[in-house]
């Protein structure tokens, strides 16, 4: 099995388990079916696919998703976690003073993000938001927004993975994130970062002008760090 292989097999179990615990939690009336065949689906396809993303991209804009600590392979491996932070695509951040891992934002500029949440980075557009929606296709998209969808007037978002479920999911791993920050505040490359931030604001002033050689060439680093 390729690395990659193995990721998404990680990854389609972890939407399971999430979905898994969303029906539990809801009635017979709301729960969702989307997934058929538990063990052939395409994440693509089934969830919020990149075809309306392009066409949307509102909470991208705004703020940052979040990843599940189960988005990664091994959220307990300091030096795995390290190499994905250190792409500067990524940030330790903060909702309702629980750590959280999720992309970074325009206003992320140190180290660790700001105070996550629509109240507090309304206008924090996601690094990661390109010309084309997410630059990172689903099978590495973020648990949160990846289980947005849209329902059957292709108007509405439903969400499968809210705020709630993933504070509790990061519950058992703050030990872990807080060695990590502790870790990763010393390898923490300013300037690396000051420079993505900088190309990010430069492409969105020019109205998508400009090519995104150096944000795609990043995202693709994120991915084989996020592959292991
Ligand atoms: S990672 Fe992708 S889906 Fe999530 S906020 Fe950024 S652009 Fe949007």
């Amino acid at each position: 099995m390729t690395k990659e292989e193995n990721y998404l097999k990680h990854k389609k179990e972890t939407v399971i388990r999430i979905i898994d615990h969303y029906n539990k939690n809801h009635t017979k009336k709301d729960k969702c079916n989307l997934v058929q065949d538990r063990n052939n689906f395409d994440l693509d396809q089934t969830f919020c696919s990149s075809e309306h993303c392009i066409h949307c991209g509102e909470c991208c804009q705004s703020f940052p998703c979040v990843f599940s600590p189960n988005d990664f392979l091994d959220i307990k491996n300091i030096d795995y976690m390290l190499n994905i932070l250190n792409t500067g695509l990524v940030c330790v951040g903060f909702n309702k003073a629980h750590f959280i891992i999720r992309p970074r934002g325009l206003k992320d500029k140190d180290a660790f993000g700001i105070q996550t949440g629509a109240y507090t980075t309304n206008g924090n557009r996601c690094l990661l938001l390109g010309k084309n929606g997410c630059l990172l296709n689903a099978n590495y998209r973020p648990s949160e927004e990846l289980l947005y969808y849209l329902d059957a007037n292709q108007y509405d978002h439903h969400v499968l993975y809210d705020e709630d479920s993933y504070i509790e999911d990061y519950w058992e791993y703050r030990d872990i994130i807080y060695e990590l920050m502790g870790k990763y505040k010393t390898v923490f490359n300013q300037s690396d970062v000051t420079k993505l931030l900088d190309e990010r604001i430069k492409i969105i002033d020019s109205f998508y002008k400009d090519d995104e050689t150096i944000i795609t060439e990043r995202a693709k680093q994120l991915i084989k760090a996020i592959n292991g």
